[in-house]
């Protein structure tokens, strides 16, 4: 037998109003701050993301889906959304539009990760990005954007993290300082921190074991590092936050897995789950559009995983509306019944009413039982007494009490 690819997951009816309710939320907020929606496609060429995320990262080196297509190109499934949104941006001359362009997209992910809860070989994100400005107020607004997102989805016992990694003027500097401080403590740092040391000295700071965050502890902070204007941006940034009442917390080893953010980066967590259960995150990327070819263009952007939001919804017992079940179903008794069934279930489906008709020569209880399991509203039953009548037996499902009406009301009954 078949199974779905070891990290993906089928996702089912009965998961499917969890699902609706997020989408929608996210409909929701995207038309609140001005967002519009974008899809791009499942693949793009390989280069578009080892350009953009950074050779030196987890996803790169280890993470992405890529193949040869039949014509030798070099495809990858996209690991994240942010580039193909950059890509879009640049191919269409959409910084022809007023600046900033807001887009948002949801869309499946796909990266080569060790299943476990939370954390899947294909999932889903929402993201957004809003692309040619560097005003600290769009930062500020980015991030109350998610942060009303969750409230939204009534998620709560969240919390906000907040960084500023500096550009590409200042980081260096601190680059250097973080290295220097790392150079007395290799022993103690996992094998991966020590190929992180050489190549991306950044991450060293969000590595999750034990001792590597001992180690971070007492690090250099980006924030000591800043250059007057990354500075200026990211007092400017925490003043707005306060303006909007958000309660971010500063947190020093925030630093994100992708190599194109600059300036300000930000985490929404669960507060009981710590870094791996991160809900959503984001930052600037001051740099990303030149490196892709444009001209220099200041962007933000900030994406959340599906499933994680499902997780905690679940977890924190929020209720979800249910799906709209069928509103009618249709039971008929004898072949002759049955001709009329079929023809009555297409009328009513023009008219725009839900119709599950039944199939086969089950009995009328077995027909109700089924009408019963779909939740349908009423039962309507046809027999050869209606047929010569011109009626149909209308049940309610819920009350189970039955009356005879004349076929030519029953539309009007059933609205
Ligand atoms: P990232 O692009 O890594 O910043 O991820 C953004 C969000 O997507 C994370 O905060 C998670 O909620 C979610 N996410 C990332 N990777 C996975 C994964 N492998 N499985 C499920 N959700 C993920």
């Amino acid at each position: 037998m078949y199974q779905a690819p070891r990290g993906t997951s089928d996702i089912l009816p009965k998961e499917q109003p969890y699902w609706r309710y997020v989408e929608q939320k996210v409909v929701n907020i995207c038309q609140l701050y001005g967002y519009e929606r974008i899809d791009a496609p499942a693949f793009e060429d390989t280069g578009l993301f080892t350009r953009s995320v950074g050779e030196e990262t987890d996803i790169v080196e280890k993470q992405m889906y890529t193949f040869e297509d039949r014509s030798g190109s070099q495809l990858t499934l996209r690991p994240e959304g942010t580039a193909p949104v950059c890509r879009a941006y640049l191919e269409h001359g959409l910084h022809n539009l007023p600046q900033p362009v807001k887009l948002y997209y949801m869309a499946s992910i796909f990266r080569y990760e060790r299943p476990q809860a939370g954390r899947y070989r294909q999932h889903y994100q929402f993201g957004y990005e809003a692309i040619g400005d560097d005003d600290p107020a769009l930062d500020a607004e980015v991030i109350d954007m998610a942060w009303q997102f969750f409230e939204s989805l009534n998620l709560h016992h969240l919390s906000l993290q907040l960084n500023s990694i500096g550009c590409k003027q200042c980081r260096p500097v601190y680059l250097a300082a973080l290295k220097n401080y790392y150079a007395n403590y290799t022993n103690d740092l996992c094998s991966d921190c020590k190929t992180r040391l050489k190549r991306n000295p950044l991450r060293l700071l969000d590595c999750k074991k034990s001792s590597c965050q001992e180690v971070a502890l007492s690090a250099p902070k980006s924030i000591d590092y800043l250059c007057p204007e990354c500075n200026r941006h990211f007092e400017a940034l925490q003043s707005h936050l306060r303006l909007l009442k958000l309660p971010f917390v500063i947190n020093h080893y925030l630093v994100r897995g992708l190599d194109y953010y600059t300036r300000t980066v930000f985490e929404i967590q669960p507060e009981s789950g710590g870094a791996q259960s991160t809900l959503g995150g984001g930052g600037r990327y001051d740099d990303l559009i030149e490196e892709l070819g444009g001209k220099p263009t200041p962007a933000i952007g900030f994406a959340a995983g599906i499933e994680r939001i499902i997780l905690n919804l679940k977890k924190q017992g929020v209720p979800v509306p249910p799906l709209p079940s069928p509103q009618v179903f249709i039971a008929y008794v004898g072949d002759e019944a049955r001709d009329e069934a079929t023809k009555l279930a297409s009328g009513l489906r023009k008219k725009g009413i839900g119709v599950i008709e039944a199939l086969g020569s089950k009995s009328l209880k077995a027909q109700l039982r089924q009408a019963n399991t779909l939740g349908a509203r009423h039962t309507v039953i046809i027999g050869e007494q209606e047929i010569t009548s011109g009626t149909v037996i209308l049940r309610d499902m819920t009350t189970s009490k039955q009356k005879t009406v004349p076929l030519n009301e029953l539309e009007e009954l059933l609205r």
